[in-house]
């Protein structure tokens, strides 16, 4: 820690050669030494070090081929766990639920001609969970992301013009209650902070009256009201999640950068940058408190 501290004021003294030569006799260890995952610069102008691979499938998620044949399937270790394991809870509900993983980055990040953004690991591609007319959970498509109108109904999109691959998309409807329980564990989960997920609002708003209906932690509801939303200068996000989640801690002192509003609740966070006195868990953990009481009482309630 010492050390660290010791070269980030050589930096701040010295011009750009000593900023150079600390870099090859400083930072690069340092970063060397990070033994984990390392998110650099802006979620469009960035890049990443040392990834997570999500790997093809596993418990309550698969990447299907269309992804899997581009290879995006690196990330930063916490956003990759984070899906991991929000992928498993909705799973452990229902075995039925499968989550389909499209795109993270590549391996060493930065650009592509599919994405503006995705460049430093810590944005996500999730399809939206889909059943049929019943209620049936179904299996994700494997080469198409289906555009849903407001009412949860497939349609072939602007987008769409070859129409889908997929023979039953015409049966698929937007699963409201799995992708809300998809949302609500990607915002408890301890080891993420949620900046956005690009939905559009009509989809928004069929999970977060589904939520306020079966009476979901009211925090959650709120927490999921502010950072889903419909970007103002892109199509209708309708045809799947865009998940983006802030530097963590450690990545920020490598050079992460935020763009965009930092959410009140992270405010602190951002304020004591490097060492940090404040958790910015601790909100998680008082909603997820809250939601072990939810679920306390509904099992009660049976
Ligand atoms: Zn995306």
């Amino acid at each position: 820690m010492a050390r660290t501290r010791r070269c980030t004021g050589a930096w701040l003294r010295e011009g750009a050669l000593a900023l150079a030569l600390t870099f090859a006799g400083c930072a690069g260890p340092n970063l060397w030494t990070d033994l984990g995952s390392v998110s650099t610069a802006n979620s469009n102008r960035g890049r990443l070090r040392a990834p997570s691979r999500l790997p093809l499938h596993g418990t309550g998620f698969r990447v299907p081929p269309r992804w899997k044949e581009r290879g995006f399937q690196y990330g930063t270790d916490e956003l990759v766990a984070a899906v991991r394991r929000a992928a498993a809870r909705v799973h452990a509900s229902d075995r039925r639920a499968t989550l389909g993983v499209a795109d993270f980055s590549r391996d060493r990040g930065g650009s592509s001609k599919w994405h503006n953004s995705h460049h430093s690991g810590r944005d996500v591609d999730l399809l939206f969970y889909t059943t049929d007319a019943k209620g049936k959970p179904l299996p994700p498509p494997e080469h198409d992301m289906i555009t849903f109108d407001d009412d949860g109904k497939p349609y072939v999109g602007k987008r769409d013009k070859d129409g889908y691959h997929d023979p039953a998309w015409a049966e698929r409807r937007f699963d409201v209650r799995r992708n809300w329980e998809l949302i609500e564990a990607l915002l408890t989960d301890p080891s993420v902070r949620v900046q956005w997920v690009f939905v559009s609002d009509g989809l928004k708003a069929s999970m977060l009256s589904w939520a306020r209906r079966k009476g979901r932690p009211r925090a959650i509801i709120e927490h999921a009201d502010m950072v889903m939303r419909q970007p103002a200068d892109s199509l209708p996000h309708d045809n799947h999640f865009h998940v983006r989640v802030y530097c963590s801690r450690a990545d920020r002192f490598h050079g992460c950068i935020d763009r965009g509003p930092v959410w009140q609740h992270e405010k602190k966070s951002f304020k004591y940058d490097g060492p940090e006195r404040y958790d910015p868990v601790t909100w998680r953990r008082l909603a997820s408190e809250e939601l072990a009481l939810w679920r306390t009482s509904s099992q009660r309630a049976r």
